[in-house]
Order: structure tokens, then sequence, then C-alpha cells
């Protein structure tokens, strides 16, 4: 853009919004130049947007959309900036559309289970609000504390109590969407349950910022459960775990969620010595069914040879997850997680193949004891975590490690992501787990919402010309 071009646009933004809402500063714009993904490799702050924006109503992300679709300038749509996949990431400048202002709740419906937000609220801001109406929104992200309603209905999040609740894209009941053309579309009643019309909110979850900006949603909540409990128990390695966690999926026992990993630090949950792996199992209810059904799981944890841990010690585990994730550990990035979904009976042999000889051929060092883990239930996802690769060539062997593990899940059958998307990271990837006919449907309803693809260009959707 040039120079003239930038001041016109710039004051065009201004007169929309005032000055305080529109960021053009090389220096304020700086966070903007990357998200989770490129902050992994510290030395890159290649991609600028041109400007930032801080709308907080539907009118103004209509005027910023109409501003931009004259331009065809490209538009990205931001919430808490934890996506993992470099989805923020502005490779084509532009303007960056940060929700941080868009909080509001607009309604709590108690009677019909349901709330109304705009889309910059953090999940944690909405858990906090709900309680007090003696309600929950059910989506436990490890992100909770960042991730918005926007971005987590934008990438489809997972929730650790999915078993029982589902994810977020299970709760959307209606969104409104800022579409490219500047138009706002209301995608349909605020109903969970309808048979008419094509489901249109489908179409904005995972979409990643590429079809449009959602500006509010409606989400079916649940009233607070009146008991909750956690069975954790230890094992000799991860396959004692994930033996407990195969049994558990096999009963058809109700639980909220469940984890069986390798962790480290369990001398302080009270482990003995000799353990190495653990799994949790979350329950929430009635306190008649939670007893009902931590007692029958603790029944498999004595079957498979487990050790459970202290019920106080278990509950403070269970209070702590965010904080673990949500350290600033995750955020600094060092390291990578793997969260593939592959089919049970292949999670051995794609782990003896992660571990001795993908991570070994491109210098990926797994976490000292963090090399297995299995989301248990419904969305079984599996991974581990690694140290990235260092020294020469570190971006690219990166890239070739992920995308050979991409290649190892989709050849048994499985998904490359089960919950961090696509973004620019695995754009070429996806190509692995769709036909051209999907692709090309993909890329045809783009075209339709978005016929110059100013929607956050550049992600998600591969190039037509598949990668070998
Ligand atoms: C410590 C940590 C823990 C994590 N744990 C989990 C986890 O448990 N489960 C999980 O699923 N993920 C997890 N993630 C990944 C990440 O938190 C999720 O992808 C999250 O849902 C992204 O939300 P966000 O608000 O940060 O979105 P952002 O990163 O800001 O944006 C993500 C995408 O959504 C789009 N977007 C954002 N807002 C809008 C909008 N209003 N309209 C249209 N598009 C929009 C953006 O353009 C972008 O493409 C974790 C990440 C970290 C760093």
């Amino acid at each position: 853009m040039n120079e003239s071009d930038h001041e016109e646009l710039r004051r065009e933004l201004v007169s929309l919004l005032g000055e305080f809402k529109v960021l053009w500063n090389k220096s304020d714009l700086l966070p903007y130049t990357k998200d989770t993904y490129r902050i992994r490799f510290e030395d890159d702050h290649r991609y600028f947007p041109d400007f930032a924006v801080l709308p907080e109503t539907t009118q103004e992300v209509q005027g910023i959309v109409g501003i931009a679709a004259r331009r065809k300038i490209p538009l990205i749509p931001k919430g808490g900036g934890s996506n993992r996949t470099g989805m923020l990431v502005p490779i084509h400048g532009g303007i960056l559309v940060d929700t941080i202002k868009m909080k509001r709740v607009v309604e709590v419906d108690k009677p019909n289970l349901c709330v109304t937000v705009q889309p910059g609220i953090t999940l944690k801001e909405l858990a906090d609000c709900l309680e007090d109406y003696g309600l929950w929104l059910t989506q436990e992200q490890g992100s909770l504390k960042i991730a918005t309603v926007g971005g987590a209905i934008s990438t489809s999040g997972f929730s650790r109590f999915h078993q029982k609740y589902g994810v977020i894209a299970d709760r959307v009941m209606s969104l409104e969407v800022v579409l490219a053309d500047g138009s706002v579309l209301r995608t349909g009643p605020k109903v969970l349950y309808t048979s008419t019309g094509y489901r249109l909110h489908q179409l904005f979850i995972a979409a990643e910022g590429t079809l449009g900006i959602i500006t509010e949603a409606t989400l079916r909540v649940e009233p607070l459960p009146e008991a909750r409990d956690v069975v954790l128990a230890f094992y000799d390695d991860f396959w004692g775990a994930n033996d407990a966690a195969q049994r558990l999926m096999a009963s058809g026992v109700v639980f909220s969620g469940a984890e069986a990993y390798e962790g480290h630090g369990m001398d302080k949950l009270g482990a003995p010595e000799d353990k190495t792996s653990l799994i949790y199992v979350i329950f929430h209810g009635t306190r008649g069914e939670v007893e009902a059904e931590s007692a029958f799981v603790k029944k498999i944890v004595e079957g498979t040879h487990g050790v459970l841990a202290k019920h106080d010690v278990a509950m403070t585990f269970l209070d702590t997850y965010t904080e673990q994730w949500c350290g600033a550990r995750a955020l600094t990035g060092f390291e990578d997680v793997i969260t593939t979904y592959v089919p049970m009976e292949r999670m051995k042999e794609f782990y003896d193949k992660l571990w001795n000889e993908i991570a070994p051929k491109y210098g990926l060092e797994p976490l000292p004891g963090e090399k297995y883990g299995l989301d248990v239930g419904r969305y079984r996802m599996v991974g581990g975590r690694y140290w990235l690769p260092k020294g020469e060539r570190a971006w690219e062997r990166y890239q070739e490690a992920v995308r050979e593990i991409s290649v190892l899940a989709t050849s048994f059958g499985g998904s490359i992501q089960s919950c961090h998307g696509v973004g620019i990271q695995h754009r070429e990837n996806i190509t692995l787990e769709y036909s051209d006919v999907a692709l090309d449907t993909m890329r045809n309803i783009k075209k339709v919402l978005d016929p110059d693809n100013i929607m956050n260009p550049g992600k998600k959707i591969p190039s037509k010309k598949r990668v070998p």
C-alpha cells in the first residue's frame, strides 16, 4: 500500500472509529505480527498488518468491512490470539480487527438455557458471569483465560468436558456475522434444534475468520451441576493408564472428561516413586450420579492395577488444571504439542513411529515424561510434547516433521489436527485428509461468501496444486 493510500485509509478508519481505536504506528502494531505459532521462532517479525482496529459494535465492524471491501484489503479478525497454527499472522498485511472491546453479555436467558454475547469475551469471563446465574458454558479449554468465544467457535475449540457436554461447536445456537460485503447475517433462530434451512452457523465453526467476522453468538448453557468429582490414579507406564482408558470407554459409564498421559512431578501428587503415568476421570451431575459413576471407575482402576490418589489431592489437581495449561510456559513456546486423531488400535504403532523414526530424523526432542497422551472419550486426541528443533534449518525441519507426522496420522485413517486447526501451518497438509471434490467444495463456499478473498486470506484453504 503506498503512502497516500495508507493516509487516506487511516483518515477513513479514524473518522469511523475515532483516533483511539485505530493503530498504525509500527510499535503499536508489533504485538499483531505474530500469534503463538510464530512466537515459537523468535527472530520473526516480518509480517505487519497495515492497521489494527478495535471496534465495539456490530455497526463499527460493518463500517470497517465496508471500507476494506471497497479497496479489497485483507481483514483478519482476532480474539485472544492463542491459536497455535498461525491463523492471525498477517501474511498479506491488511486490517487486523481486534475484538478485545467486544465483551458485552447481551442477554442471559435462564429459562431457555442460553446466553448471547459479543465475540471478544473470554471463556473465563463468561464462565464467571454465568456462575452468578447458576449456569455454566461447560467449555473447559486449557486456554480458558485467554481464548474468546469468537476464537473458540472459529477454531472449533476442544473442551476437556466434551464426553458429557460436547464442545463449543455443539453449543452454538445462532450467530450474527458480518460478511465480506458488509451485510449482517443472522444464521437462524436462537434455537439448538431445528430442521428448517441449511445449518448456516455450522459454516462458521472452525472457519478461522475466512468467511466473515462473528459479532454475536447465542450459545446453549447448562445449570451448574449439584456435584462434581474426580478419580485420579497412577500407573507404571502410559500403557497401563491406557488400559484403564480403553476399559472406561468400553464401559459406557457416564463421565465428563478424562485424560491418560505420561507425566512428571507426580510425586507432588502423592504418586509412588515407580509410577510414571496417570489417568484422571471427571464427573458432573447430581450427588447420587457422581457417587455411583466414580465408584464404578474406581473398580476399573482396581482391575488395571492403578494406585488411587488421595481424594483431596485429586480435587486440587482438578481445580488447578487450567493454571497449569495457561502458564507462561505454553505461550513462550520453545515447545510444541501434537494433537492428532489416530484410531485406537493404531495408537501404539503411531507412537513407535513418531518417537523412534520421525523425531530423531528431524531433531524433535520429547519433553521429559511427556511423550504420550490420550484425551479419553468421544474425541480421542492422541499426542505428546516436544522441544522445537534447534540449529541449522530449524524452521524447515520443524515444518517437515509436522508434515511427516500428518502423513502418518492420515495413513492410519486419522486426522492431522483434533483441535488446533489449520492456519498457515497445516494449509497444505489438510489435502492429506480431503478429496479434490471436498476441497473444491470448500473453495466454492469461500468464493460465494468472500468473492474477493479479503477474509483472512492465505489461511485454511489450500492452494489448488496438491503438495506431493
Ligand atoms: C496454553 C494454551 C492452551 C490451549 N488449550 C486448548 C484447548 O484446551 N482446546 C483447544 O481447542 N485449543 C486450545 N488451545 C488453542 C487455542 O486456545 C484455541 O484455538 C482457541 O480456541 C483460540 O481462541 P482465541 O480467542 O485465542 O482465537 P485467536 O487465536 O485470536 O483466533 C483464532 C482464529 O479465530 C478467528 N477469529 C477470532 N475471533 C473471530 C471472530 N469474532 N469472527 C471470526 N473469526 C474469528 C481468527 O481470525 C483466527 O483465525 C490452547 C492454546 C494455548 C496457548
